[in-house]
């Protein structure tokens, strides 16, 4: 990598990949290399993983697309293009497809790494220069189950409604379905300051993951069976007298319902459902009912379910039995996944949402949010529908005809994902703005080539509801351009009434405005508060009252004050095992792999650490299969297969098989996945189907 002539610099950051949005130095040496460097920040705490260190090699990487590539109708190959050539042909498109059934006609997918200025950035051009009701993003898929439980149980949705460092200090931790040692490696070093201290770590997982390895106690349920693993929690919990009467009567309502509901939930049964031993389930509940400073998580492996609304309020019904949301060092949160599934969530790319986490169905949202952006509030469109649901609508005789992809791969990580690929090759035009040819951008009519994190300013909120500053290195290479110049431009083709700014801060700043008010008020963050502190935690309503690291220590953001429980009661799997598909199976995640592996399948050494699929298999199952470590397997479900070697482990239950989703093509597990959702958050069901494994004998 040669840009001979520069002047060496250097800018403190964060690591473009997941939610815990580690600090790190970026330095771009004479020669135009760039360096990462890890950087002390109170996350992190100078800890950075694989994925990390690499991430500035994709940034002069031989594979970036730095021109539009338009189809070509008569080969039906990509070919260069000029952007006033790409963006003509997406107006044209859009008008066409819009001429006869109306705005609607176009839909908008995000993406939760976009930043908070360009999450917001989509949202406010689907619904002004679009006026399409149609968009929503991949955060769907990642923690809209935690989110809806969080919204009805506190009144918000904030992933962590503390410092991260809490952990660390916690007598009790209860994982439920996360694998951070995988996942977020440097957060481990609150979990090893955790149980140095003399802390539980309890992780509740199917696989005994490499976050389970370090558990004093690991319970290995079911997969899908974790909601009843909690209500036996509470049944417990009520029997011995653990529960907080006091915390309950005063900062709650709804406790009678739930204590009904858990009545019937005795351990034995919860053993016979999900096999964790009725001792495992007392010694859990013990240790979470007697210590004083307990804290429960979540993540996807209890989330990503067609009850995962349901199974994340079963285990609020537990912490708020226990009294321990808004106590100091204790609570319920979720682990956010994306790089900004926090912040991507807030502004306006869900299809139910405006900016500040607003409902876009609330009138007094609509006026508020639509002054900001100059348009009547009659003229924006209502709500749309969840992910999946419009997905799978693409191109079908009542559904969008045309689709603009920002930041998202649904090609690979949408469930069920051969039937949304045909979907999308049924669209009139598809757009996808990206930095690398991804599945899915290898199937547009159009791709434009966007800026990455080093090459743009911006704001992420981190999986703590910290809002924090990322911060441009160098500028994009010639023929790339930012996605919110890319908006600006189209918004100005398809004369859209409202302006679309270019500057980052200052979408951030008219961002400040629209969320004003709301559940997530950013109005007192800016890029200058941040840069003087290490972030600003949301809520944070006037430039100089406080911001608020904690949640919910005097009441909760409910209109009474008070949180509320939900009686939830287990339900089978949208799909149970048969004759002819006898195992569960369920996905997830390696550690130098990052979502659909679009960025981190390229990165060299990454590559070398996880080169390819696999299928994890029980050594006993695979005897009964006849299958050899290394020999590849086909994991047949009713929606399609996936082919990869198998993978020997006891680390997984007999009954059941896993196999990661950052690949596509032949080894994709999402053609497997069901795509059953979830009523409440449209979560789908990623965590549970029922398949068969066969030897794949031919060559
Ligand atoms: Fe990046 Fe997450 Fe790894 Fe930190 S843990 S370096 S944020 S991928």
């Amino acid at each position: 990598t040669t840009r001979p002539g520069r002047t060496p610099r250097e800018v403190a950051t964060h690591c473009p990949y997941c939610a815990l949005q580690c600090g790190m130095t970026l330095r771009e040496e004479e020669t135009g290399a760039v360096t990462v460097l890890p950087r002390q920040f109170p996350t992190n705490r100078g800890g950075l993983c694989q994925k990390g260190w690499t991430a500035a090699e994709l940034l002069d990487h031989p594979e970036r697309l730095t021109t539009p590539l338009l189809r070509d109708p008569a080969s039906g190959e990509l070919r260069p293009a000029s952007w006033d050539a790409a963006l003509n042909r997406i107006v044209t498109g859009l008008r066409a497809v819009q001429a006869g059934p109306g705005p609607d006609a176009v839909a908008v997918f995000g993406g939760g790494g976009l930043t908070n200025e360009k999450a917001y950035a989509l949202g406010k051009f689907a619904r002004t220069a679009l006026r399409t009701r149609y968009i929503d993003y991949n955060g769907r898929f990642c923690m809209s189950s935690a989110a809806a439980a969080g919204m009805r149980a506190f009144g918000v949705d904030r992933g962590l409604p503390f410092p991260l460092a809490d952990l660390g200090s916690a007598d009790t931790l209860l994982l439920v379905g996360a694998n951070p040692a995988e996942t977020m490696p440097p957060l481990v070093r609150w979990l090893t300051e955790q149980r140095q201290r003399g802390g539980k770590l309890i992780v509740v997982d199917p696989r005994l993951t490499a976050t389970a390895r370090q558990a004093d106690l690991h319970l290995q349920p079911l997969p899908g069976t974790d909601l009843a693993v909690a209500n036996a929690l509470l049944h417990i919990a009520l029997t011995e007298g653990w529960v907080d009467r006091d915390y309950v009567a005063a900062r709650t309502t709804g406790f009678e319902a739930v204590r009904r509901s858990v009545a019937a939930w005795w351990p034995a049964r919860a053993e016979a459902l999900s096999g964790v031993p009725v001792a495992d389930l007392e010694e859990t509940a013990r240790a979470l009912g007697t210590a004083d400073r307990v804290i429960i998580l979540t993540a996807r492996g209890a989330e990503q379910h067609a009850k995962g609304v349901d199974t994340v309020t079963a285990f609020v019904n537990l912490a708020l039995a226990l009294g321990l949301p808004g106590r100091p060092g204790s609570g319920y949160g979720c682990l956010t996944g994306q790089g900004n599934g926090q912040g991507g969530r807030e502004h306006g790319q869900k299809a139910d949402q405006l900016p500040g986490y607003r409902r876009i169905d609330d009138p007094a949202a609509r006026e508020h949010v639509a002054g900001v952006w100059g348009v009547p509030a009659e003229e924006l469109p209502g709500p749309g529908v969840p992910a999946y649901r419009l997905l799978d609508s693409l191109g079908t005789p009542d559904g969008p005809k045309a689709l603009l992809v920002f930041g998202s791969n649904p090609v690979v990580s949408a469930p069920r994902a051969a039937r949304i690929e045909r979907r999308l090759r049924d669209l009139d035009l598809l757009v996808v703005a990206d930095f690398l040819l991804s599945e899915t951008a290898a199937l547009a009519d159009v791709v434009l080539p966007t800026a990455q994190w080093a090459e743009e300013d911006g704001t992420m909120t981190n999986l703590e509801g910290r809002v924090l500053r990322r911060r441009a290195l160098r500028e994009p290479p010639p023929g790339v351009r930012t996605d919110l110049a890319i908006l600006a431009d189209l918004a100005q083709r398809l004369a859209a009434k409202p302006e679309f700014p270019t500057d980052p801060y200052l979408v951030f700043d008219e961002l400040r405005r629209a969320s004003a008010g709301g559940p997530a008020d950013y109005a007192g963050v800016s890029w200058e508060r941040i840069d003087a502190a290490d972030g600003v935690w949301w809520p944070c309503p006037t430039d100089d009252g406080p911001d608020t690291p904690r949640l919910f220590a005097d009441r909760f953001a409910t209109p009474d004050g008070l949180a509320r429980f939900h009686p939830v009661e287990h339900r089978p799997a949208a799909e149970e095992v048969c004759a002819d598909y006898p195992l569960h199976f369920t996905t997830g995640r390696v550690l130098a792999q990052y979502q659909s592996g679009t960025q981190t399948r390229r990165v060299a050494a990454l590559r070398r650490a996880a080169p390819d699929a696999f299928v994890e298999l029980h050594p006993d199952l695979a005897e009964r299969l006849g299958v050899a470590d290394g020999e590849p397997v086909r994991v047949v479900s009713r929606r399609g297969e996936l082919r990869a070697p198998a993978r020997l482990s006891t680390a997984i239950r007999p009954d059941t098989v896993f196999a990661p989703f950052h690949w596509g093509g032949t080894a994709r597990a999402n053609s497997v996945t069901n795509d059953a959702v979830d009523p409440v958050s449209g979560m789908p069901e990623f965590k549970i189907c029922a398949v068969r494994v066969e030897r794949v004998d031919e060559p």
